[in-house]
């Protein structure tokens, strides 16, 4: 983000009150009044215009609109009730029958479900690529494609893509390039590498504190208003007033928090990686991933708080060194001040089959950790006596 897109966020407030309030109004309300029947019939004759009822619009939410199209550079942007409503709203808002999707196969498991169980079912056909390599995508698209979805950084394997690449693939075959922002929320702008729109888990690093269930979608005005606003005014997937205001809030200390989980994730890895009881470590401001560089240019230089190792030993030896953390929430969710230790085979990717385990290299050594808002040293203790623990009872067994 830009220092001037960050002090706009800071102040944009569409909803100030004459109350003169420095905070931002809550607008918990689900509907608007009218001064008369005639108002009433003339503000539901000029949709969008005028607010009437909350899953149409609300202050609130506009708001945070507001904020998260300064957050990605977009022109626009509208929220959702959670990541999956705005993955969803986008493939129902922009596929038809017959449609085919490419999506990379290192991505969140809930996408992968939605697209290959409940998205299938009318017509929409999905292709996964496991590769990152931009002719493998390219020769995927001849073949015809609505819409291209990718993460970069890849959940949880740190795959990187190439956004400018994918991107002039997607213009060639007239398609949209959806990128999922999750793991760099605030230190890459994929529209400005030419992606046609990018969605949020708002949930992890919007909010940041772990509090409530969000999503957005940002990219060009015509694009959202034209076919992304009509299905979600008559769908339903609208976020609720108060969780905008929350996820507003959070997003005002975004590029700060940010900044902190890079700069602990990123020690805390190096020391990692030499560390005997690990095989490996991907994050991506380490010079050793495979995409070091890219991934650099494209996120602002930030490798983001999350890390995927690959503890020796097996499940067994990822579950006992899991077990033995106690500065590590063991929860699904990720971004938030506390730092969240995940084992994805058995919990947020347990659906996958193993043909698509396989296909991403998520095996069961893997772990995933989100580095919180916690003193660098309090975590790398904890991580060592863990570690030690893990290594300890593998002699013992
Ligand atoms: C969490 C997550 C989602 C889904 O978001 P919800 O808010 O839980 O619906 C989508 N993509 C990624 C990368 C995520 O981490």
């Amino acid at each position: 983000m830009k220092p001037s897109q960050y002090a706009d966020l800071l102040r944009a407030n569409p909803g100030a009150t004459p109350l003169r309030e420095h905070a931002e109004a809550l607008y918990l309300t689900s509907s608007f009044t009218f001064t008369g029947a005639a108002q009433a019939a003339e503000f539901f004759d000029t949709p969008g215009a005028n607010y009437i009822y909350s899953r149409f619009s609300n202050p609130t939410v506009a708001m945070l609109n507001e904020r998260i199209a300064l957050m990605e550079g977009g022109e626009a942007a509208l929220s959702t009730a959670s990541g999956m409503a705005a993955l969803m709203t986008i493939i129902m808002a922009t596929c038809e029958q017959g449609d085919r999707v490419l999506c990379s196969s290192s991505v969140f498991g809930a996408t992968i479900q939605l697209l290959s169980v409940h998205l299938a079912k009318f017509g929409i056909a999905v292709e996964y690529l496991a590769t990152t390599e931009l002719d493998h995508w390219r020769q995927a698209a001849e073949k015809g494609v609505a819409l291209i979805i990718v993460e970069t950084p890849s959940n949880p394997m740190q795959k990187v893509m190439d956004l400018a690449g994918l991107a002039q693939i997607a213009r060639d075959r007239r398609a949209l390039l959806v990128v999922d922002n999750c793991f760099c929320a605030g230190c890459q702008q994929p529209l400005s590498l030419g992606a046609s729109l990018v969605m949020h888990s708002a949930t992890k690093y919007l909010d940041g504190q772990g509090r409530v269930i969000g999503g957005c979608i940002v990219g060009a005005k015509q694009l959202l208003m034209e076919k992304i606003y009509p299905f979600i005014r008559v769908a339903g997937p609208a976020l609720s007033p108060f969780n905008a205001w929350v996820i507003s809030k959070g997003l005002e200390t975004l590029p700060l928090r940010m900044a902190a989980h890079s700069k602990t994730a990123l020690a805390l890895a190096t020391w990692l990686e030499a560390h005997p009881q690990v095989q490996q470590v991907l994050h991506t401001a380490l010079p050793s991933h495979p995409s070091h560089a890219l991934a650099m240019r494209q996120q602002e230089g930030l490798g983001g708080g999350l890390m995927t190792l690959r503890i020796k030993g097996g499940k067994a030896g990822a579950w006992r060194f899991i077990d033995a953390l106690k500065k590590f929430s063991i929860t699904a969710n990720f971004g938030d001040s506390k730092s969240i230790v995940t084992h994805p085979a058995t919990t947020t990717h347990q659906r996958l089959t193993a043909e698509e385990k396989a296909a991403i290299d998520l095996t069961d050594e893997i772990v995933r950790l989100s580095i919180g808002l916690e003193p660098e040293e309090i975590l790398k203790a904890d991580l060592e006596q863990a570690l030690a623990a893990a290594a300890f009872n593998a002699q013992c067994h």
